[in-house]
């Protein structure tokens, strides 16, 4: 299978595991100086949202394994093997992990942005283009700070691991 289509059979794989009652809206209130231009109503788009976080927790729960399977391996004095190095595994899982979190991310929000009516998209881009979910699914346009979350990437780069991500 290529990989495109390896990649797009996973996420369906992933979507269709979610089931209704495992989807949920992010808890979030409307922020006092927020804009609120419409509701998320497409269920899919709302299991695409709930990935996301999920792919947060699977990210972070499988990272604290690694870690402490990193700390049990300091002090064995051996030749480096990025094929057996617990480090490395790290920084495998968060490249794989970070990308397809990045990926899900973008998703969620141009889904969103195919949802808003055509009112709400001028009133979006008229106000300078950041967009979030909040609290029951509204779509909110955010303050410059609360733009959408950092992402996995983003959070790990300014703990100092580097990546040197291509844009
Ligand atoms: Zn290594």
């Amino acid at each position: 299978m290529d990989t495109v289509g390896k990649f797009m059979k996973w996420l369906r794989d992933e979507t269709e595991a979610i089931k209704a009652s495992e989807v949920k809206s992010p808890k979030e209130k409307v922020g006092k100086n927020e804009v609120v231009i419409g509701t998320l109503e497409d269920p899919d788009l709302r299991k695409l949202f709930t990935l996301r976080g999920l792919l947060a927790e699977r990210a972070e729960a499988q990272m604290k394994e690694q870690l402490h399977q990193a700390i049990d391996g300091f002090g064995q004095k051996k030749e480096h093997d990025s094929s057996t190095c617990p480090g490395c595994a790290i920084r495998r899982t968060l490249e794989q992990m970070g990308v397809r979190h990045e990926t899900i991310n973008s998703m969620c929000w141009a889904g969103v942005r195919a949802e808003l009516s055509d009112a709400a998209t001028i009133q979006l881009s008229d106000a300078g283009g950041t967009i979030g979910i909040r609290e029951d699914w509204q779509i909110v346009i955010c303050e410059p700070e609360k733009a959408a979350p950092p992402s996995i990437i983003e959070v790990l780069s300014s703990h100092g691991f580097g990546f040197g991500f291509p844009g």
